[in-house]
């Protein structure tokens, strides 16, 4: 039996003929993907805040109250790139931080996971974040050189097409293909003037395949900080969820900043 003991972090990812996910706990890199076919064992045992590593129950986004309400990582313009300020030169919580990570290309994408949306990210993230979201094919259409750009894009779409995932649908593979590129096409004439200049037009979809060897029919959600610990066969990874043959899923990374051991 292999165990590990350490906070739950996003699982770093690999993309090559498949989706490789890796689990990050303290000083070991789990390769997720042997784990396939095999039985796994959950057990909560603390929290861990990402910023404090104080065992306080966890907010969002891994992060304690205290910390989500005070750190530059977890201020609005994140999930709202629209209040980005780096550019104007104006601070949110720290101008340094916010400079750094607002003030670097970003792409205004679609993905289809469950349905096509829109979405923004860091280039780096590319198509990091596309696999989080378990998008089974992706598409860049604008290339911008800060976060406020490409969260006015993203509002100005938000109107024509959805922003959000629909996780059943996503984790249940109830999906079809889309051909993106028609879509971005459609969808140009919405675009603010400000971010025409950064269109791309002759881009082609990225395809992503995740470790499923079955789709689960019905879905029960695992909440581990209420039942403390679960024990399942592991027969999928998709997006951040870890699907388990009885048709539990596990979201690893809302579940960021719990402390738990890992059995295997
Ligand atoms: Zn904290």
């Amino acid at each position: 039996m292999l165990r590990f003991e350490g906070v739950l972090q996003k699982m770093p990812t690999h993309l090559r003929d498949q989706v490789h996910y890796y689990m990050n706990l303290g000083v070991d890199l789990i390769h997720m993907n042997e784990f396939l076919d095999k039985e796994i064992h959950l057990q909560f045992l603390k929290y861990e805040c990402l910023n404090c590593n104080k065992d306080k129950k966890i907010f969002r986004q891994g992060f304690c109250y205290d910390c989500f309400y005070a750190i530059p990582q977890a201020g609005d313009w994140i999930m709202k790139p629209e209040l980005s300020k780096a550019h104007l030169d104006e601070e949110d919580r720290d101008l340094e931080y916010e400079k750094k990570v607002q003030l670097q290309p970003h792409i205004v994408y679609l993905a289809n996971s469950s349905n096509v949306k829109v979405g923004v990210t860091r280039k780096t993230q590319v198509p990091t974040r596309w696999i989080d979201q378990g998008a089974h094919e992706a598409l860049e259409i604008l290339e911008v050189p800060n976060r406020y750009l490409a969260g006015i894009a993203e509002v100005a779409l938000k109107e024509h097409v959805a922003d959000k995932t629909n996780w059943r649908t996503m984790l249940k593979n109830e999906i079809e293909d889309v051909n993106l590129e028609v879509t971005r096409d459609q969808l140009k004439q919405y675009l603010p003037q400000e971010v025409l200049p950064y269109f791309l037009d002759a881009n082609t979809e990225t395809n992503i395949k995740f470790p499923v060897l079955a789709y689960p029919k019905k879905l029960k959600s695992l909440n581990l900080e209420k039942k403390q610990h679960f024990t399942g066969k592991l027969v999928g990874i998709k997006g951040q969820y870890l699907i388990f043959e009885d048709y539990t899923v596990f979201n690893v990374r809302s579940n960021e900043g719990l402390y738990v051991s890992l059995e295997v």
